[in-house]
């Protein structure tokens, strides 16, 4: 049985920039307001707390865990949680933003073009997303950045967890033959890509004609211009702009430093490198464990030569 039918789309819309976004900010205010209070409603204590909602991963409905790590005040002086990074369901381990990409992706194999998408890269391999992303298509091909010393494109052990062959590839500087994929999808990794532009041109050229980057970043939603934290010297060295952040690594327990907080202008890099129709798709529903906003997956489709 498809338990999907009984509940509403978390989608709520898709903006293409931040006029366009803004120019609904009277309504979204106002929802803003109506979820603040839902959510005030619901965590009363400021613990840890279960949430009982559906999973588009499991497919079922599950208790997801409600922690307080990385949260943070609103205007008003409200403590919320980091929504994004918190209700992971205790059965796959998915926290809310994990989760709306598996419904984006869920989405898109059952729309109209659903049929095309069946080559997937993931740039993840060792993290619970993979192993869901791995159920819903044909071929889904994995891998981790581990490091300079380790040969685009070639396996080695590695045992975070258990023990397995891991594939390691740079996603500025990917091994894979052109158009090998119909979809390449990533999770909060280009922050920690100074040269964030060429992976965009990277994922185009291993992309088929009319395949689909899908991918989440921490994203600031009020910003238009991107912020760049840290940059790359010539020689190789790291520069700070901004004191320096780390987020963690799933293949590395020092962490990752983030090089740049995204604004809107995002979407226009997209488009101008190799890509078309780049929007960000704005999620909520605390029936499958999304609160808090605004939170987005973006998505931009493979420009075809002229
Ligand atoms: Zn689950």
């Amino acid at each position: 049985m498809n338990h999907d039918c009984f509940y509403p789309s978390i989608w709520l819309g898709s903006f293409i920039s931040k006029s366009a976004f803004d120019s609904q900010s009277k309504h979204l205010n106002e929802l803003f307001g109506v979820l603040d209070t839902i959510d005030d409603c619901m965590l009363p204590s400021r613990h840890p707390t279960t949430l009982r909602a559906y999973c588009a991963a499991c497919g079922t409905v599950t208790d997801m865990q409600l922690t307080w790590h990385y949260c943070a005040t609103n205007a008003a002086g409200s403590v919320h949680p980091a929504w994004t990074e918190t209700a992971a369901c205790q059965v796959c381990g998915l926290n809310s933003r994990m989760r709306a990409v598996i419904d984006y992706l869920r989405r898109l194999l059952e729309g109209e073009q659903g049929a095309n998408y069946k080559r997937v890269y993931c740039a993840e391999r060792t993290t619970p997303s993979y192993p869901v992303i791995e159920r819903l298509f044909d071929k889904v091909t994995g891998s981790e950045y581990l490091g300079d010393d380790k040969k685009l494109g070639q396996k080695s052990l590695h045992y975070k967890g258990y023990p397995r062959l891991v594939r390691h590839e740079d996603l500025t500087q990917l091994s894979f033959a052109a158009k090998s994929f119909d979809l390449v999808v990533t999770q909060d990794v280009f922050e920690h890509i100074p040269n964030y532009h060429q992976a965009f041109r990277e994922c185009a050229r291993v992309l088929d004609d009319g395949g689909m980057l899908v991918f989440t970043i921490p994203f600031f939603f009020d910003q238009q211009v991107t912020r760049v934290r840290a940059s790359l010297r010539a020689d190789g060295q790291v520069e700070h702009h901004l004191p320096p952040e780390y987020h963690g690594n799933p293949v590395s327990n020092e962490g990752s430093l983030c090089f740049q907080n995204f604004g809107w202008d995002i979407i226009d890099d997209l488009n101008n490198n190799g890509f078309i129709d780049a929007r960000a798709s704005l999620y909520w529903g605390p029936w499958q464990g999304h609160l808090g906003l605004p939170f987005f997956v973006f998505s931009a489709i493979k420009k075809r030569p002229a």
